[in-house]
């Protein structure tokens, strides 16, 4: 019987459940279909210099993350960024709001991850098809298997004789449309981020310069999930009316030097599950962003973690 554990999904869930395993003394492995670690946490390279064009920024509530945080910060892959983002209307700013540390990284929040991952191994460009009671992956048997990524995604990959974990999949993901704007020069007021309210076209803007700690001129804006749901078979379609909200909320009148618009379908789940992770008889684990929201890097790091910790410890009372 194998001893090995496989976590499908190298997002900081993935990551983070292999971490535990790996910690505790398991073996195991993490495959990923993507080319680079990090899911969400995604970044985009424009004009030489990393754009974070998923998840914008982090912040760190509970002591075991923060611990994570602070490690990542005393060697620089993080620094806090700002407590106090701008508020604006379609049309202008309209105040500011003070809420956690959000922090961010200069090379992009995927860094963190791969940091994370550090001397795991990890089989990249590799695309799970099946799960199968065993459990087995792709006709190869393991001691057990952690699904780290959204509920629809982990769904497609569970086997109609898995009804306990398909159960607990699946659900409704909003999708999110991220636009990447850059400019000659900075042409708009010193802002970190606005929210913006009473907007059917966009919920959200970052200055990634601010943010990136370089001042580039570089702005990202994310789209209103109905616009987004609205463009998802052709993302290119929002990128007119994205730009002139961009525009119409910080009153810039210059054009940009460069636009791009990525797509995210499974962005955010609607209604996530109380529960940290979820690991059944089958020894089939579920974790992620969908678990114990809201949706958020740090939860997705604390569900892939608490789902690693639980298989880690199944079978050792017995040894
Ligand atoms: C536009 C946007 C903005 C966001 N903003 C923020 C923010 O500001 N702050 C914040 O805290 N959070 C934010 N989030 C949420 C944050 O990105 C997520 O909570 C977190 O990254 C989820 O990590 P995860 O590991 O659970 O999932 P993911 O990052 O989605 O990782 C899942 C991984 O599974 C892999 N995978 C899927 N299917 C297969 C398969 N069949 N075979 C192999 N591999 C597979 C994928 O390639 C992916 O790497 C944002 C998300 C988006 C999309």
């Amino acid at each position: 019987m194998s001893e090995e554990f496989l976590v499908v999904g190298g997002g900081i869930s993935g990551i983070a459940c292999a971490r535990a395993l790996a910690d505790a003394g398991r073996e195991v492995v993490v495959r990923d279909r993507g080319y680079r670690l990090g899911g969400r946490m995604a970044v985009k390279t424009v004009h030489d210099r990393p754009v974070d064009v998923g998840a914008s920024y982090f912040t760190a509530s509970v002591p075991v993350f923060q611990g994570i945080v602070q490690s990542w910060v005393d060697v620089e892959l993080a620094h806090p960024w700002t407590d106090t983002f701008h508020v604006g209307e379609p049309d202008g700013l309209v105040g500011t709001r003070t809420g956690p540390m959000r922090y961010a990284t200069p090379l992009g929040l995927r860094s963190l991850v791969e940091d994370l991952a550090r001397g795991l191994p990890v089989d990249q460009h590799h695309e799970v098809e099946a799960v199968e009671p065993g459990p087995t992956v792709d006709g190869a048997e393991y001691a057990g298997v952690a699904l780290a990524m959204p509920g629809p995604q982990a769904l497609d990959l569970l086997a109609e004789s898995l009804p306990q974990e398909r159960s607990v999949s699946g659900g409704v993901w909003e999708p999110c449309l991220s636009l990447v704007a850059t400019y000659e020069s900075r042409a708009w007021p010193e802002i970190d981020g606005v929210f913006v309210n009473n907007s059917a076209v966009l919920t959200f803007i970052a200055d990634d310069g601010s943010r990136r700690g370089d001042g580039a001129p570089v702005l990202v804006a994310h789209a209103h999930p109905l616009l987004s749901a609205s463009h998802l078979d052709d993302p290119d379609a929002a990128i007119r009316p994205m730009l002139a909200e961009l525009e119409g909320v910080l009153g810039i009148n210059a054009s940009p030097s460069s636009v791009i618009a990525k797509r995210w379908s499974l962005a955010k789940p609607a209604n996530p599950h109380a529960e940290h992770y979820f690991l059944g008889r089958n020894v089939v684990g579920i974790c992620g962003d969908g678990w114990h929201g809201p949706s958020r890097i740090e939860s997705a790091y604390l569900s892939g973690r608490a789902l690693g910790r639980a298989m880690a410890g199944l079978g050792r009372a017995a040894t």
